[in-house]
């Protein structure tokens, strides 16, 4: 549930945690927030709401939204409420329920949640109300399990030379610390708590981490990292400055988590076909869900899988918990460069090349699904295999393409992947004076 100050009222946070109480049948429920100015005031609320319905509160103070995801588990809680808003603007907050398993809670359960407050919460009564805890050891019990995960030995001795751009956000409290104790040599780059975001707005773009990938070139360190407002993302630069774009991140963390455990991967229908690549050297299955990273864990939980991610840079490694986790994601990345003994860019470079290309076209309302039904329809016609999960990915023997409404906005998107540049922009092409056509 996400939006401003004027949306996220006081009153409106306590009647929906209220509300998620009821929906996880009591019990305990840990609470954390993000960096932002807004984060004590609406995490106040939801403690209160909580509290109202009988919940016990465990306090886990200002963590990666990650952090709060692993702790549910670990804690055996009935469920987590993390105050973050991500990577949007500073003036933005938001609250994501998550469930007992560490899975946020999707648009289509969340219909739940939004019943029971449609319809009012049940109260406790004056004695069924239940206290507040404060558990301050949260971001030691993640920092240790990451390190537990990854082979700490081989990094220490690799001495790499880090250059950490925490974006003001949680990254600040969790990621210094871990890269420190892992061994590297770490200078850290907007590593203070701010929700201002002075330094850089949250969302690791190439755009918005200049400071970093300048900063690396010029203390010629082995990499960079930038994670977004929550910590669930993350982004790399390699050691000559060039960024290396999520969808890289995730294949080779697929690489390296299928090499160590064979089964599934899960990802997006909008994920490139790196990732497939990747699989299929293993051995491996690709799974696709919609795209959203609540449908990847959901999936991950179902099927067991050995890892999985999206196309932005979250990638989730069930051994530790089952939501996206930019700090598990970067050490693993790490300890590929110390195993292999070679530069990132190298290891990025071995990956198999894609090109992308995209647009989107002007198109509101009732018409989105008219003309996503006739570009499925269409592409059948020609004998392409249509994947209808999400949009309509269309697949062609040397790419894909998928087109897909936007749920906020009045525009249809096109994105194609290729073996070269040409062919997606030739795909793009053909799709969106298809769609414009039919548009009329
Ligand atoms: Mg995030």
């Amino acid at each position: 549930i996400r939006g401003r100050l004027d949306f996220l009222t006081p009153e409106f946070v306590a009647g929906m945690c209220a509300s998620f109480g009821n929906y996880v049948g009591g019990g305990r429920v840990l609470v954390g927030r993000d960096t932002r100015t807004s984060g004590g005031m609406v995490q106040g609320a939801a403690v209160s709401g909580l509290l109202s319905v009988g919940c016990s509160v465990a306090d886990l103070g200002v963590v990666p939204a990650p952090t709060v995801e692993f702790e549910t588990t670990r804690l055996r809680a009935s469920g987590a409420v993390a105050v973050t808003a991500s990577h949007n603007p500073p003036e933005w907050n938001a609250l994501k329920f998550v469930d007992k398993d560490g899975i946020a809670i999707s648009k289509e359960r969340g219909e739940g949640i939004e019943k029971i407050f449609e319809q009012g919460s049940k109260r406790a009564q004056w004695s069924e109300i239940r206290g507040i805890e404060n558990y301050s050891l949260a971001l030691r019990d993640h920092i240790s399990a990451i390190k537990n995960y990854v082979d700490g030995a081989r990094i220490k001795k690799e001495k790499l030379k880090l250059v950490l751009d925490c974006g003001n956000g949680t990254a600040s409290l969790l990621a210094p610390y871990l890269f420190r104790e892992l061994g590297c040599g770490v200078l850290s780059l907007n590593a203070q708590p701010d929700g201002f975001f002075p330094g850089r707005d949250p969302e690791p773009t190439m755009g918005n981490v200049r400071d970093l990938i300048a900063c690396v070139v010029e203390t010629e360190a082995d990499a960079g990292i930038a994670w977004d407002g929550d910590g669930d993302r993350v982004i790399f630069v390699d050691e000559k400055g060039c960024y290396v774009i999520g969808d890289k991140v995730f294949a080779l963390c697929a690489d390296s988590a299928l090499a160590r455990k064979k089964g599934d991967v899960v990802t997006t229908v909008a994920t490139s076909d790196v990732v497939r690549d990747i699989a299929k050297k293993h051995g491996s299955r690709v799974v696709y869900t919609k795209v959203g990273g609540p449908y990847i864990s959901e999936k991950m939980r179902e099927m067991r899988a050995v890892v999985g991610g999206e196309e932005v840079g979250g990638v989730i490694w069930p051994d530790v918990h089952l939501g996206k986790d930019g700090f598990i994601t970067a050490a693993k990345i790490v300890e590929a460069m110390a195993r292999s003994g070679e530069p990132l860019s190298k290891l990025v470079a071995r990956l198999p090349a894609y090109f992308n290309a995209k647009t989107k076209i002007p198109c509101a309302g009732e018409k989105k699904l008219k003309i996503m039904r006739a570009i499925t329809e269409k592409a059948r016609k020609e004998g392409r295999e249509v994947v209808t999960l999400d949009g309509a990915r269309i697949n062609y023997p040397d790419g894909w393409c998928i087109a897909r409404p936007s749920g906020t906005e009045d525009y249809i998107r096109i994105f194609a992947e290729a073996k070269s540049c040409g062919r997606a922009e030739g795909l793009v092409e053909e799709w969106s004076r298809f769609a414009k056509r039919e548009i009329g």
